[in-house]
């Protein structure tokens, strides 16, 4: 992890104790209310529970911080995603989303979007820019691509994408702001599932969207307000408590992940494994010019659907169980859902257990196969 990131895992840890007057709790305050103590004129205060809420606040700050850029909170990655297309689109915009990242999006593009007049393309993450921008009022990128983890050129797609007037969403839940930096790469927004990593004990959906630019901020603000699209205050206070950790299990999901990425090329049960740390995956040299760390996903192919089910089935230190980032283990097969990848092919978020016995469970499992 870089200097700067180590710096801001620091202060994140004390944002809220520099604040703070003699007497008043050290530890967040959960705030459930509706309502609050208003009388005369309503200018300047806290008004009421779909406006504003002390408990998402102190949110935001640590992902501001965490960002760099302001950041508004949602109550999952898609109510943030969401925010983004009907805050900023109007009807005959076109937009480009990735085939092969997470599938919902394209969905609420073809559901809701497309009645409204926004027409959509898609494209593979792997060949993004090829066909440059033209047309675009918005692109979105996923990269690592979720599942299949491919990577495109964040800087190159923010630059193309900006000479041809659009504007640039980086959905970046499968990275975190330790693992890759959207923002400073030219995105002009990230979008991000707080339900993952950040929370990180899978008790908890989130979301958020992160820019520098304030017309942006004001527009998502706006949406937010007016469509009621509110995280709840008690999420909100699981993920604020989640967020004092990410950078230590990051960094331990991370490490895990590329050791056992590693391991698992070397195993006559594997067919093939996607791991961007992997100095022969084909998305290796771009990741190391624009990713801080590779992240803790790891996709390998054992073959076929049976070989894939008895593995997650058998190995007692994988939850079988979708989503990922939690700090269990876990695993399971993405076509199960249509995802375009083999039937074989498991998408494994690697957890905090300790390493070796995570590799002993996961060999062991490997072997019964
Ligand atoms: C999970 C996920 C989302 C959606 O997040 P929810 O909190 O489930 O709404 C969006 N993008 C990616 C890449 C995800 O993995």
């Amino acid at each position: 992890m870089s200097e700067t990131a180590k710096s801001r895992a620091a202060t994140l840890a004390h944002l809220r104790g520099v604040k703070l007057a003699k007497g008043d709790p050290v530890s967040l305050p959960l705030t459930m209310t509706t309502t609050f103590h208003l009388p005369g004129s309503p200018a300047g205060v806290s008004q009421y529970g779909r406006y504003d809420n002390p408990t998402w606040e102190a949110v935001e700050d640590m992902l501001g911080h965490l960002e760099d850029a302001p950041s508004v909170a949602f109550p999952s990655g898609m109510a943030a995603i969401a925010a983004v297309f009907f805050a900023l689109l109007k009807a005959g915009d076109r937009i480009l989303l990735p085939s092969d990242g997470y599938y919902t999006p394209r969905l609420l593009a073809e559901r809701f979007l497309k009645p409204l007049g926004v027409s959509f393309d898609t494209r593979p993450t792997k060949s993004f820019v090829d066909g440059g921008f033209s047309g675009f009022r918005l692109v979105f990128v996923e990269t690592p691509s979720n599942p299949g983890l491919d990577i495109c050129d964040l800087a190159g797609v923010a630059r193309l994408a900006h000479e041809a007037g659009a504007l640039v969403v980086a959905d970046n839940t499968t990275m975190t702001p330790y693992g890759q930096r959207p923002l400073d790469l030219g995105a002009d927004i990230v979008v991000a599932a707080d339900t993952k990593a950040p929370n990180g004990h899978s008790d908890a959906l989130f979301g958020h969207v992160a820019s520098r630019d304030a017309g942006i901020i004001t527009a998502i603000r706006e949406w937010r307000k007016l469509s009621g699209s509110i995280p709840g205050p008690f999420e909100a206070w699981l993920v604020h408590r989640g967020l004092e950790t990410l950078e230590v299990r990051f960094e331990c999901m991370c490490r895990s992940a590329e050791l056992i990425a590693r391991r698992l090329t070397n195993h006559r049960a594997v067919k093939s494994v996607r791991f961007p740390g992997l100095e022969d995956d084909p998305s290796h040299n771009l990741a190391t010019t624009q990713m801080e760390r590779f992240g803790f996903l790891v996709g390998l192919d054992l073959g076929s659907e049976a070989r894939a089910e008895a593995f997650i089935g058998a190995c007692a230190l994988i939850q079988p169980a979708t989503s990922f980032g939690g700090v269990h283990s876990s695993a399971e097969r993405r076509a199960r859902w249509g995802d375009a990848v083999p039937p074989g092919f498991v998408r494994l978020s690697v957890g905090c257990e300790p390493v070796e016995a995570l590799w002993q469970a996961i060999e062991a499992s490997l072997a019964r196969g």
